[in-house]
């Protein structure tokens, strides 16, 4: 049997898996790391302040048409396609072999390939709301709006939530996560290693008993690991799901939205 066989194997015969989707997955959708070199170099030629410094909520409050610049610039631009990876994510939760899919992205990449449950944890940058009077708005009124988006009601900057630099991960997001994690007796990391900044203090709560790793790149800390697969998600994920390894033309997005994504 093949590793992948064997994956498959293992994820039928699951009672609760898990999937936790790293930052090479958002890379395989398009995404570049905000942290890479070449984009802090860039912003910082262009606004004079790093990545970091933008996108806080420092400059949210005091240098909003700065913040709202960059935010359109640089996460809302251009619109990423969920990599194959992602859809195939979202056909092992059709099938009932998936439970959850926690994420750090704020695209919500697994929410527009088809996933339903979802932890978002940093949240969706299709999530956006006033913080005066609470009245939600579209990513396209954001993406839309010249310099400041403002509330119609009350004329007050819009906050996009998702999670900005220096900002701590919503609590009940992050004990839904713990819970979930602990729950599970199959473990994904997608795109992710073990000690990473997603993964780090989520892991530790996994009583199950396998974790599953699919990730191009190689850290010492994953031969802790039951399997370690060094691949793309993308080209990796498929074939698991798939006998023949690639996703059936009829499978569409289910939501391009990628409202509703996120549990209550
Ligand atoms: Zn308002």
């Amino acid at each position: 049997m093949n590793e992948y066989a064997l994956i498959r194997d293992i994820l039928e015969k699951s009672s609760y898996t898990v999937a936790m989707c790293g930052t090479d997955m958002m890379k395989e959708s398009g995404m570049p790391s905000l942290r890479a070199p070449e984009i802090a170099y860039q912003v910082e030629k262009e606004y004079g302040y790093s990545p970091e410094e933008i996108f806080s909520s420092v400059f949210y409050t005091n240098r909003t048409e700065v913040f709202f610049d960059y935010y359109r610039k640089y996460m809302l631009m251009p619109p990423l396609k969920p990599s194959e990876g992602f859809y195939a994510l979202a056909e092992l939760e059709k099938r009932g072999k998936l439970q959850c899919t926690i994420a750090n992205n704020v695209h919500n990449l697994p929410g527009r390939a088809g996933c339903r449950k979802i932890l978002n944890l940093h949240g969706t940058i299709y999530d956006n709301e006033c913080p005066r009077c609470g009245k939600a708005y579209s990513m396209e009124y954001v993406r839309d709006s010249r310099k400041v988006p403002l509330c119609g009601q009350c004329m007050a900057a819009i906050r996009p939530k998702v999670l900005l630099f220096g900002e701590q991960v919503d609590n009940q997001m992050m004990t839904n996560a713990v819970s979930e994690v602990a729950k599970a007796e199959v473990l994904l990391l997608l795109g992710t290693s073990i000690n990473s900044g997603l993964c780090d203090g989520y892991v530790q709560y996994f009583q199950g008993s396998t974790m599953i790793i699919i990730n191009a790149a190689e850290h010492f800390m994953d031969e802790k690991a039951d399997i370690v697969i060094r691949e793309e998600v993308k080209t990796a994920l498929p074939k698991i799901v798939w006998q023949d390894g690639k996703r059936p033309e009829n499978t569409e997005d289910r939501d391009m939205t990628g409202k509703d994504g996120t549990e209550g």
